[in-house]
């Protein structure tokens, strides 16, 4: 299927590797379960090198989920390669994730290597990986500051090798999304069906989903993302908004996964739970504020007619309901609303008090909560009562 995009989940290994992430061998397993659950395609569940947690995880969520496409992470080198296809023995779906950065600055600082001796590694470790299983993906870090002449020689390379899939990653965050869809277009066109391009984008500009959405347009068939965007600095692209993006908005993106939606949710609430932290309040998608209304105009619009003010159905990433958030900035008509889901019957007259009331109490605070509301309520219909006696 030419429009069918494949989700190479990270979170249990670029998410894993950042500040407050780290999971355990039985946390990999269950954020594994939900990541299945949700469809992912392939999950790159560890870097089985970098220590024997690691080696463990990628061996354990290999035997767990046999059906699913199992990744280990491994350097361009004979000891990293071996340790990872000794991680994915009992794997019945392998892949060897390797890669060696290509970029002349990464070449000049880091590795002190010339663009023929990375070359000749990335081939080798594409080689020797292929002699372990089918399924390998070779990765150019810090591909988006490469040369592109020298990026498309290793691709071309590395897939003559044996790779089925080239990873062309941001990996720094660096790239925008007119200049990544031009230099994954190109290296699509050259690869044509001999290889699936992958893409791999950072967050430090915040382009990092955008920069994702440009490169499937360029021609690229596998996106590495992760859960709430978790990952080095400032994060990698977040998997809800990248399937969202492409399901809410089909006219533009007519491509399609394999990702049931409804459990972009849960999948969030369970990755804050492992770690140590949430996605941030108005984060997409997943939010607590992201199906959150609190200005008047738009809870009247919204209590009318729900696409008014929204572009999703909250259902659709299993959100139980979209939340009115009675504030300073609420109307008439969610007052209303909120009174009747509460169960309290007021009277147009008392409503017109109870919503003075209201906005006096809301102007003092961040938000109105469900008791204070209820007391209020009790204060206006007793006041009328005492009003009524007075008579
Ligand atoms: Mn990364």
């Amino acid at each position: 299927m030419a429009d069918r995009v494949y989700i190479f989940d990270t979170t249990l290994r670029d998410g894993e590797q950042s500040p407050g992430c780290s999971m355990t061998v039985p946390e990999k397993l269950r954020m594994g379960a939900k990541l299945v659950e949700l469809g992912a395609d392939i999950l790159e569940a560890g870097f089985p090198i970098a220590s024997d947690g690691d080696f463990e995880a990628v061996e354990a969520v290999a035997r767990e989920f046999p059906w699913v496409q199992v990744a280990a992470l491994a350097r361009a080198n004979k000891m990293d390669i071996e340790r990872a296809a000794q991680a994915l023995k009992g794997a019945r779906r392998p892949r060897i994730h390797t890669f060696i950065a290509t970029s002349d600055i990464h070449l000049k600082f880091k590795l002190k290597k010339s663009q023929q001796q990375v070359l000749d590694e990335a081939v080798a470790a594409v080689t020797l990986a292929r002699q372990y299983c089918d399924d390998v993906e070779f990765s150019a870090e810090d591909a988006t500051r490469t040369d592109w002449d020298y990026l498309e020689k290793i691709s071309r390379a590395v897939v003559a090798a044996g790779a089925r899939t080239v990873n062309l990653p941001d990996t720094v965050g660096y790239s925008v999304p007119e200049e990544y869809g031009a230099m994954i277009g190109r290296m699509a066109k050259a690869l044509g069906n001999s290889a699936i391009v992958s893409v791999h984008c950072h967050d430090d500009l915040g382009l990092a989903v955008a920069n994702s959405l440009a490169a499937v347009r360029a021609g690229a068939r596998q996106v590495e993302c992760t859960i709430n965007g978790i990952g080095e600095r400032a994060g990698n692209a977040a998997l809800e908004e990248v399937v969202m993006a492409m399901k809410t908005r089909h006219d533009h993106y007519p491509y399609e996964t394999k990702i049931v939606t409804e459990h972009l949710f849960e999948a969030s609430q369970m990755l804050s739970s492992i770690i140590t932290f949430g996605p941030q309040p108005n984060k997409a998608i997943v939010g607590e504020n992201a199906f959150a209304h609190e200005a008047g105009i738009h809870q009247d619009g919204f209590l009318k007619e729900r696409t008014t003010y929204e572009i999703m159905d909250p259902k659709s990433v299993g959100v139980p309901e979209s939340k009115l958030v009675l504030g300073k900035h609420s109307g008439r008509h969610a007052l209303a609303k909120r009174c009747e889901d509460l169960g309290i019957a007021l009277t147009k007259e008392q409503l017109d008090v109870m919503y003075h009331r209201f906005t006096t109490l809301a102007d003092r605070k961040k938000g109105v909560r469900n008791d204070e509301i209820l007391k209020l309520a009790q204060e206006v219909s007793a006041g009328a009562a005492v009003a009524g006696l007075q008579k």
